[in-house]
């Protein structure tokens, strides 16, 4: 609402799997479902967003004001191949394609040289905020959770390789949780999973030994043995079961710490495993992690920095971007000036 009341004056898409981002020369910024292209074209005709970029940053450089028509916006993302002939057909307006991997990295060093307090640390629900000396910024591991999760080992300003990845992603979790609950949101499945307890599905150590712990290898009855093995042994159908049971089960994993009894989250559970092992693999101290899959949330961003702290030996450093999901979307919106 507050965005619609706004002047647009330049923007760029990223359009994702699950989600589009969208960045504008404003204080503002939104996110649409892509299943919705449609409202975000409806959003775009509703401004009259025609104006040409080029002349825009031409107009900007020369104090002249705001050019008149846009003939493209510069978009990143499948979506950006997907959707193209639509916002053609829809606004007369072409997507000006940069590629993924380009955008996303240069969207996170855009954030992290030029915007103040961007990368923080998180521990105990304390937000550190680090401010990174330009000359030492490379290398890093940039671990983008989206539908599915990217790791790019980056070296420099353009230069960088996509080292791993996994299709468990964000994208796994809402697509389960949404078959599983019924649950049509995102906020709506975090928000069943705190009610629930995942110990009625999960099968644990003290399930399988009796109640009792397997300390030779440092696991406590409690600690889940397998997620979801309940339902194996139980001869019960979906339905016995309680959608807020089954969102946190979803969310829990046992994450295989001997001194923290941490129940990490099934799908960066298997991303912070791959990226500590990348991280290993190059000798690299920090990770940075983006994706609106975070979205700031306190649970997760407390799991992965207690877990990279815990493989690491404190060696290495697990960090968070403010804007850590509209990384894609400010590379787009950056592109057009490169
Ligand atoms: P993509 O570019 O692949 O769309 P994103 O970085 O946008 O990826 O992250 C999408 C993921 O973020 C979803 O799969 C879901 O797990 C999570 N998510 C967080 N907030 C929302 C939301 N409001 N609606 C849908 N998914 C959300």
């Amino acid at each position: 609402k507050n965005l619609n009341d706004e002047e647009i004056s330049h923007l760029a898409l990223d359009i994702g799997g699950t989600l589009v981002k969208m960045v504008c020369f404003l204080t503002n910024s939104n996110s649409f479902e892509t299943s919705r292209i449609s409202d975000c074209i409806e959003f775009l005709s509703s401004k009259k967003l025609q104006r040409c970029c080029t002349l825009f940053f031409f107009c900007f450089l020369s104090g002249l004001g705001l050019g008149k028509y846009w003939s493209s916006y510069p978009a990143t993302g499948g979506g950006a191949f997907k959707f193209a002939e639509l916002f053609k057909e829809k606004l007369g307006i072409a997507l000006d394609k940069a590629d993924e991997m380009d955008c996303l990295v240069s969207g996170a060093n855009f954030l992290l040289k030029v915007v103040q307090c961007e990368a923080f640390a998180y521990m105990d629900g304390k937000k550190e905020y680090i401010q990174i000396d330009q000359n030492d910024l490379y290398p890093y591991l940039l671990v983008n959770i989206g539908s599915g999760v990217s790791m790019i080992k980056v070296d420099g300003e353009d230069k960088f390789q996509r080292v791993s990845g996994t299709s468990v992603g964000g994208g796994t979790f809402l697509g389960l949780g949404k078959l599983l609950t019924n649950c049509k949101s995102f906020d709506d499945l975090l928000e069943l999973s705190h009610q629930g307890n995942n110990r009625v599905i999960d099968m644990l150590v003290g399930d399988i030994y009796d109640g009792l712990d397997y300390s030779k290898i440092g696991l406590t009855s409690n600690t889940i043995a397998s997620s979801f093995g309940k339902a194996i042994t139980e001869h019960k159908e979906l339905e016995d079961y309680k959608p807020e049971d089954i969102a946190r089960s979803l969310l829990s994993h046992q994450g295989n710490l001997k001194t923290n009894n941490l129940s990490t989250n099934q799908v960066f559970c298997k991303a912070l495993v791959i990226a500590y092992l990348n991280a290993l693999r190059f000798g690299l101290k920090r990770i940075f992690f983006g994706g609106v899959f975070i979205r700031g949330h306190a649970y997760t961003m407390n799991t992965i920095s207690v877990a990279v702290d815990f493989w690491s030996k404190g060696e290495a450093k697990a960090m968070f971007l403010r804007h850590e999901g509209f990384l894609g979307a400010l590379g787009a919106f950056t592109s057009c000036e490169r």
